[in-house]
């Protein structure tokens, strides 16, 4: 992969551009993918930015989400902007297999394809790009991108909007450790732009609707177990939980951090059952790596203390493998 500035030359005259994410997008994703079209947009170039799936409800606010294609009901109209295009941005992943859906569209793709991403291990056939692993978050990574392109005073309140978003959600709102000086300096130069921070994280945090607080309730009382020898907890959601509580996409973004609220508890997991595979959601406090865990056990990946893979196995024996696995480890 050769530097993105090497890519600078080919956004010297306006070109159609295609952006797309991972799928089922989180904040980080939306916010990088966002962000970047205003930008781009800003430059004179065409844009059209395709999301794989669906994006969850909590995210239906950030500009420009009315015009984000939804591959899986734009099917057409995404593959034919794809087939149009001078040149692919990738945001907030590294390998083909994570769009799920766009998959081999991408993989068929002969135009430049451009990285901005900060997982581990990305696939070696992207042309230009940057890939930091150390970074925040993708969206850190779009605002590096800018002022590497000496472009830092194009950003706007929608693209401070934008990026706010995944800096915010991909640190667990400013604590975890990657949340650098470097951090703290690119969202006090979002505020210069005109960012007010209070009102996105309203946006984003209180928004909630009462059934999803319920079911939170719900959740930690009836399906977190404790494992405190393993300093662990998992959770375990089943089709039927869900339609207990008519749980919409989105309102179990984020179940999988309470456990590490408790006091000497290092690794969380969720376990929850969809109609296609059974999902599984890591994180860790500290020295547990539980990327290395998700690629080891679930054909997965992800950073140092967030990860996440799958299973083919069913849900029950699921998390009877997830307990005798957990048996062996200390984190
Ligand atoms: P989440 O638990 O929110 O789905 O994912 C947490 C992190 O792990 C995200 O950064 C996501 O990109 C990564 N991740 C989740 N599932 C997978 C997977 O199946 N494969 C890989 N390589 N990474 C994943
Ligand atoms: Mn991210």
């Amino acid at each position: 992969m050769r530097p993105i500035q090497e890519a600078f030359p080919l956004l010297g005259t306006p070109k159609k551009v295609f952006i797309t994410t991972h799928h089922k997008p989180d904040g980080d994703a939306i916010g990088s993918m966002l962000g970047l079209a205003h930008y781009l947009v800003k430059l004179g170039h065409y844009v059209t930015a395709v999301s794989p799936c669906e994006a969850p409800d909590f995210l239906e606010w950030v500009p420009g989400m009315q015009n984000v294609l939804n591959y899986e009901e734009n099917t057409q109209q995404s593959l034919d902007a794809l087939a149009e295009c001078d040149l692919i941005f990738c945001v907030d992943f590294n390998d083909y297999s994570r769009t799920k859906t766009l998959e081999t569209p991408l993989a068929n793709a002969t135009q430049p394809k451009v990285l901005i991403d900060h997982h581990l291990m990305p696939k070696p056939y992207w042309d230009y790009g940057m890939s930091v692993p150390e970074k925040s978050s993708t969206c850190e990574m779009v605002y590096d991108f800018i002022n590497l392109m000496d472009n830092n005073h194009l950003i706007d309140v929608d693209i401070a909007e934008c990026l706010y978003t995944g800096v915010l959600t991909d640190t667990g709102s400013f604590r975890f450790p990657v949340t650098t000086a470097d951090v703290h300096r690119m969202i006090a130069n979002l505020k210069d732009h005109g960012l007010e921070h209070s009102k996105i994280h309203e946006l984003i945090y209180d928004s909630w609707s009462e059934t999803r607080m319920r079911f939170l309730g719900y959740v930690l009382i009836e399906k977190m177990e404790v494992f405190h020898k393993q300093k662990a907890a998992l959770i375990t959601l089943s089709k039927e939980d869900m339609k207990l509580f008519n749980v919409q996409s989105g309102d179990s973004e984020g179940l999988v951090n309470y456990p590490l609220s408790i006091g000497n508890i290092k690794f969380a997991t969720l376990i929850t059952e969809r109609s296609d595979e059974v999902k599984l959601s890591f994180r860790s406090k500290g020295e547990f790596d539980v990327s290395t865990f998700a690629r080891t056990y679930f054909e997965g990946g992800g950073h140092f203390n967030a990860s996440g893979g799958r299973s083919k196995l069913s849900f029950k024996e699921t998390i009877t493998y997830f307990k005798k696995i957990l048996s062996d480890i200390h984190p």
